[in-house]
């Protein structure tokens, strides 16, 4: 029986981590829950699955859902302390990082100094601390399993035991794969939410629409797998059925395919090393017609470059890339701000940056804020 930690269970990748332990009770169960404000969702979760603790980071949500859970003996924790104490409550075995942007670092970091391995689907995680969370990780003898399913992928492929040679990582392309820069300029909202193959939260779906999202998980590949940027090739396969692929010295490339569907990733990091079955629509080979891969436009998905050249630097650049860029999403997503003024607001942050190697904990946090701070102060067009 693996007992959970799920920080960000309310949202796509928590929902998906639930059913598949709704579905398989008989290996595990949860001990502590955590949302930021989405108190209905997370009081019937708390019901159904009893942990010993829920946290909601929202202050006046905890308030709300103490009211609710108060006939349940379920304690209600709050805050950023609060997610810290259900990250690294004493009962569970592995925390999952479901928690979207850098507001899961924290809760990761905390989890792993208690001794919880990781099934880590935040990837900000890596991209703003990833030399200091892989380094906590070795001390505390903890294991990062990845959950973003490019990562997992790579994983498994790389469970051959060789060193890899070369990472190929692919991306869908995402909705405007094809377009100029030109034909950009007025894409709202709703049409950047409209992802071709996977139904995501609302953060990493403009991400991905950005190629933000690939620019990411190039620096979290790099950490998780120790390869510098020039051993990362990024190929835009649109139809998202081989999730990465590992090259090897000798020529051989070994892939990993499968149905887009997140729960297979989820479900290889809460059984690792064990496999175990999983219900819906596996991947039918015969009707998969052929698959291709292009080179991708870094032109007019700039963010992509942008994640390459803060990982070719290190230090603070990538955590002020990554919180320009969460920044600059959340006001494209409000209407204040256009779409390809979420890359080059974060080029401008990025430029405007004096680099801090090798980054404290402290660094990042301030790089983090700088970022933020940069993109709130522009005025946009
Ligand atoms: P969602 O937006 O669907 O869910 C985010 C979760 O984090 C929710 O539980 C949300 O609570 C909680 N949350 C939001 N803000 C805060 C905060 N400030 N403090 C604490 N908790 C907060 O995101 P996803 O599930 O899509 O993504 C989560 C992470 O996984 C991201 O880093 C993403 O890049 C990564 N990922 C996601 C994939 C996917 O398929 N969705 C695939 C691969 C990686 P509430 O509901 O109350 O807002």
């Amino acid at each position: 029986m693996k007992k959970l930690s799920i920080l960000g269970s309310t949202g796509s990748i928590g929902t998906q981590t639930l059913d598949i332990v709704r579905r398989d009770k008989e290996h595990f169960s949860v001990s502590a829950l955590t949302a930021g404000k989405n108190v209905k969702l997370i009081e019937e979760q708390a019901r159904e699955f009893s942990p010993e603790i829920v946290c909601m980071a929202d202050e006046g949500a905890a308030k709300d859902l103490k009211l609710r859970l108060a006939d349940t003996g379920i304690s209600v924790t709050a805050g950023e302390e609060g997610l810290i104490e259900a990250a690294s409550v004493k009962s569970a075995d592995m925390a999952v990082g479901a928690i979207v942007g850098i507001a899961g670092l924290a809760p990761v970091i905390a989890a792993i100094a208690a001794g919880k391995d990781i099934a880590l689907a935040n990837k900000e995680t890596l991209v703003t601390a990833g030399d200091i969370v892989m380094r906590a990780a070795r001390d505390m003898g903890v294991k990062i399993l990845p959950v973003d399913s490019e990562h997992s992928a790579i994983f498994q492929c790389l469970l051959c035991g060789s060193a890899p040679e070369k990472i190929l990582l692919t991306a869908s392309g995402g909705p405007f794969f094809g377009k100029t820069r030109e034909e950009l300029t007025d894409i709202t909202p709703k049409q950047a939410l409209r992802h071709p193959t996977w139904t995501m939260g609302a953060k990493v779906t403009i991400d991905s629409a950005t190629l933000a999202n690939k620019g990411l998980e190039v620096i979290e590949a790099s950490h998780l797998f120790g390869v510098g940027a020039d051993k990362i090739e990024v190929l835009v396969h649109r139809q998202s059925i081989v999730h990465s692929m590992v090259e090897f010295a000798d020529g051989a490339i070994l892939a990993q395919l499968g149905s887009a569907d997140m729960r297979t990733p989820i479900s290889v990091a809460l059984n690792y090393p064990e496999r175990s079955k999983i219900s819906g629509k596996k991947l039918d080979m015969f009707s998969v017609g052929s698959l291709t891969f292009e080179k991708p436009d870094l032109k007019t998905f700039k963010s992509l470059r942008l994640a390459f050249d803060a990982l070719g630097a290190g230090g603070t650049l990538a955590a002020v890339m990554n919180g320009a860029n969460e920044e600059a999403v959340n006001m494209f997503l409000s209407g204040k701000c256009g779409f390809l003024d979420i890359a080059d607001m974060t080029e401008e942050a990025m430029k405007n940056h004096k680099n801090i190697k090798p980054p404290a904990l402290a660094d990042i946090y301030g790089a983090d804020r700088e970022a933020r701070e940069f993109v709130r102060r522009h005025k946009w067009a």
